[in-house]
Parts: structure tokens; C-alpha cells; sequence
């Protein structure tokens, strides 16, 4: 049995298991690196250890200093880990959209959370990049540890975890796949083992599909804490340091069901309970499996544990309400869904149902919406020409090759608004939509039960967002939901 003298010893080392039942009938055989077992609960542990220990050798954290980091909360955990054990004050800057759970971890490990915007232009001083720079050069003998661009965090990658898959496979490993963050895992892994094996090894990136690494436009996407999102105000697009190019063979493009429900399957199938990074990264290396024979052999990282994200990719109603979940609840559960309507409308959302579906296929065109960059007389020529008057307004972006992310709905809008409010001399026809901006409309999953959609909309509103795979694919008016009487049921 192993005895350390401190939970910093225990960082790196962890196993790989073979995906016996997800690879089942696969010819390569795929093994999993458990980076959740890190004393942590991430492969963050071995960055955080190794951006602290670089920064005490060139004197930039001494005694009694601060650790700052802008950390989707596991970077966040291994630096308070190892910060606090070696006698730090820690504070954590966290994304207001990463999950509640890893910020009450942070705290619980002694570090001081602060939430901050991530859905702003990143030259909005609020963003979180400007609120941890700031803080930096306020607290004195502060030291920001700046994952993305900081050389330590890939060669943490070098010297431990590409050794580690080297040695675990006996030199046998063909292929890496790991998820792109800040870039440190695969940028290091890949380059140890590409390194090592005299370039037989192809390094395969794994990519939420509107990520902007592999070629997405950077809409935003349900997987947290890897690929590149970019807000379409935002001036100069900046990729990590620590993300290395010439280190990625390839990637694969996975949209967020197919990580999502890939994650559920390696928790229930595997007994290996990891986060969304994870569903992702396996998604992509069955899909290189597939295209594999037996002399090779899949190496795939999860980075995380599933635990931080149980009231998420684990809850089964939060998948429905987003639209990533259609079945029944359970075999008395007949009640037809939102889907049902719009089958019946002749909407063919199922389209988007399918796991695996690659890049923009089937996509519908989704409702009809207004731009927030568009006047109110543009805006007030659509809105008379959709049922009832009333459409979404969202994040105006150049092309929406992805549809519309539930996330860039800002507001609504309807005629009756703006004709009131020109009326009233409150705004000009060529002023901003957003000078009359409503409440975002409900919304409903297409997997929804239609007492759930009813409910949704309330007493005050008309119509309800229909979401499928997290975005918006139509808009329900009431009547279409109360008068339901269809004898379609689920999946017709
Ligand atoms: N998955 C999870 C859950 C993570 O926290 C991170 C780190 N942000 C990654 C994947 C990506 O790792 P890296 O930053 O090394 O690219």
C-alpha cells in the first residue's frame, strides 16, 4: 500500500482502464486514463503542481504570497490543493456559467471564489480575464497563474502524463485523444508521445462541434471547460499559449448530445462516473476506433469526475429541459411530448435527434428571430409577419451554421411592443431592438411532456422556445399546446 507524507505526492500516476462495453466489437482496443482520480478530482492537479513549482523557482510566488487563477473550477481546485498545503492565500475567478458545484469545492478547500461574466466581449472589463488581471496587479506579492499562455502547464503533460501512457501501454499506444482547453494536456501528452515513439503516434483533438478550434464558428456549446467559444463582438480572437498547434494530427467534432449521452453511457456502462470533457473525448475515440485494426491501440483522457455535474449531464430533467433527452420517463409514461406538436405541424425536428449526426446535418432552420443588431422598423416588418407577433431576439452573428444556442437569446420582441413605444415617442424606428427589449420567452425541451410545456408557458405568455440538442428549433403558441388532442405519441 502506498503512504505519502502529502496529498501533493499523490498527484499523477493514475490508471488506465480498457472500455470493454463501449468497445465492444470494436477491433483496437480503447483504453481510458482516470485523471478523476487525482487526489483533486482532475487532471488539473498536475498543472496546478507544476505552474506553483516553476513560479516559487523563478521567485514569482515567496512566502505569504496570493495565487489568482481564472479557472473553470478544476485548476482552481488543484492550485488551492497545493497552494494552501504550501502555505498560500488562493483566489479562484470563476465563469458565472461553469456549474454551481465546483465553485462550493473551491471554497471548500480554503479558496476565495470570485464569479465573473464569460459571455461578454473579452475586451469588456467585467470579463473574467480582465476582472483576474486586475486583481493581480492590486493584491501586493499576488501571483497569477495564467493557465492559458503559462509554459508550466503543458510540460506538466511532458514530464508526467505522456510518460505515464507510455509506460502503462508498453510503448503500444497508436493513438491519444484528449479534449483542448487551455491545450496544456494534449499539447504535452502529445508531444511526449510523439516524441518518444518516433512520430508513430497520430494525436486526435476531440471538439464541442461550434468550437472554433477545429473549425466552428464559436458559438457556444454545453460541454464545459474545453474548445474555444468567441462572443461575435469580441475584437481580437487570442488562443492559448498553452495550446500547441503542430502537436494535434486531427480533430473530431462532436456535437453536445452525442458528449452528453456518451458520458452517461461510460457512468452507467464502464462504472467510470466522469464529466462532459470526458463524454466528448470517448465520443471521439470510439469514432477513431472504428477505422482501426488490432495492432493499434486508443489511449482517451478523461479529465474529470461526473460528480461536479450531477444536477446537469445527471439529471435527467435538466437533459429534457434543454432538449438533449426524448425518452419516456417509464413504461406507463405515454403523455405525447412537445415533439409530437411539432410533427404534427409537419416540422421535421427529428433531424437533429440522431447521436452522431456530423458537422451541420439536419439541422432545421429554426424560428423565425430577430437580430440584435436590427433596427426596430427591420425588426417590426418580421414580427407582423410571424403568428402572433412575437419572436425571439438573439445575438446577431455573421452565419449560424449551428443553429441558435439557447444561450444567445437575449430577449423577445413583439409588434404590439414597439408599435406602443414609437407610438408613445419612447423610441425612434431606427433606433436598437434593444431599446425595447422583452423578457426572454419560456422554454421548453422537445422531449417535454406537453403538462410540462402548459405549465412552462404560465398565465402571462403566448408561445414557448422549443429547444432540441440546446437550441432553438421552434416557437409554440399556447393554442398549439391547449388544444392538443393528436393521438400521436412519443416519437411518431
Ligand atoms: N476537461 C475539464 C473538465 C477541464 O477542467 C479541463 C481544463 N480546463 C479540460 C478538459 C481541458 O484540459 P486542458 O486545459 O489541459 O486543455
Amino acid at each position: 500500500m502506498t503512504v505519502h507524507e502529502s496529498v501533493v505526492d499523490a498527484i499523477g500516476g493514475t490508471p488506465l482502464f480498457r472500455l470493454a462495453r463501449l468497445g465492444a466489437g470494436l477491433a483496437a482496443p480503447v483504453y481510458a486514463k482516470a485523471e478523476f482520480l487525482n487526489i483533486g478530482g482532475s487532471v488539473k492537479d498536475r498543472a496546478a503542481l507544476s505552474m506553483v513549482l516553476a513560479a516559487e523557482r523563478d521567485g514569482l510566488l515567496r512566502p505569504g504570497g496570493t495565487i489568482i487563477e481564472a479557472t473553470s473550477g478544476n485548476t482552481g481546485i488543484g492550485l488551492t490543493i497545493v497552494g494552501r498545503q504550501r502555505g498560500y492565500r488562493v483566489i479562484a475567478c470563476v465563469s458565472d456559467r461553469s456549474a454551481a458545484e465546483k465553485s462550493d469545492i473551491l471554497r471548500a478547500y480554503g479558496a476565495e471564489v470570485v464569479l465573473a461574466p464569460t459571455a461578454v466581449p473579452a475586451e469588456d472589463p467585467d470579463h473574467l480575464f480582465n476582472v483576474v488581471r486586475r486583481l493581480a496587479e492590486e493584491i501586493p506579492g499576488a501571483w497569477l497563474a495564467n493557465q492559458y499562455d503559462n509554459p508550466a502547464n503543458p510540460d506538466a503533460h511532458v514530464r508526467t502524463t505522456g510518460p505515464e501512457v507510455w509506460e502503462q501501454t508498453g510503448g503500444r499506444v497508436t493513438h491519444f485523444v484528449a479534449g483542448v482547453g487551455t491545450g496544456g494536456t494534449i499539447s504535452g501528452t502529445g508531444a511526449f508521445l510523439k516524441k518518444a515513439s518516433g512520430g508513430g503516434v497520430t494525436v486526435i483533438g476531440a471538439d464541442p462541434e461550434s468550437s472554433s478550434y477545429a473549425g466552428g464558428d464559436g458559438s457556444p456549446y454545453f460541454v464545459e471547460s474545453i474548445g474555444h467559444f468567441l462572443h461575435p463582438d469580441t475584437a481580437e480572437d487570442r488562443w492559448p499559449e498553452s495550446y500547441h498547434r503542430e502537436a494535434v494530427d486531427r480533430f473530431e467534432r462532436i456535437p453536445d448530445r452525442e458528449s452528453l449521452l456518451t458520458a452517461r453511457r461510460l457512468a452507467r456502462e464502464e462504472g467510470l462516473l466522469a464529466g462532459p470533457s470526458s463524454g466528448t473525448a470517448v465520443a471521439a475515440a470510439l469514432r477513431v476506433a472504428r477505422r482501426l485494426g488490432p495492432e493499434d491501440l486508443v489511449v482517451v483522457l478523461l479529465p474529470d469526475s461526473g460528480r461536479s455535474y450531477l444536477s446537469k449531464l445527471y439529471s435527467d430533467d435538466w437533459l429534457r429541459r434543454w432538449g438533449f433527452l426524448e425518452e419516456p420517463r417509464g413504461a406507463e409514461d405515454t403523455e405525447p411530448t412537445v415533439r409530437a406538436v411539432l410533427d404534427a405541424a409537419g416540422f421535421h425536428a427529428g433531424a437533429v435527434a440522431g447521436v452522431g449526426t456530423g458537422p451541420g446535418a439536419g439541422r432545421p432552420g429554426g424560428p423565425v428571430t430577430v437580430a440584435s443588431d436590427a433596427s426596430l422598423a427591420e425588426a417590426l416588418a418580421v414580427l407582423r409577419a410571424v403568428p402572433g407577433g412575437i419572436a425571439p431576439v438573439v445575438l446577431a452573428r455573421p452565419a449560424r451554421p449551428y443553429g441558435i444556442s439557447a444561450t444567445e437569446v437575449l430577449g423577445s420582441l413583439s409588434a404590439a411592443a414597439v408599435e406602443r413605444a414609437v407610438a408613445e415617442g419612447r423610441a425612434a424606428p431606427d433606433g436598437p431592438v434593444t431599446s425595447v427589449l422583452g423578457p426572454a420567452l419560456p422554454t421548453v425541451g422537445v422531449g417535454q411532456p406537453l403538462s410540462e410545456a402548459r405549465e412552462a408557458l404560465g398565465p402571462g405568455q403566448d408561445a414557448a422556445l422549443v429547444l432540441a440538442d440546446g437550441r432553438a428549433v421552434a416557437l409554440v403558441h399556447r393554442s398549439a399546446l391547449g388544444s392538443w388532442a393528436g393521438s400521436v405519441g412519443r416519437g411518431a
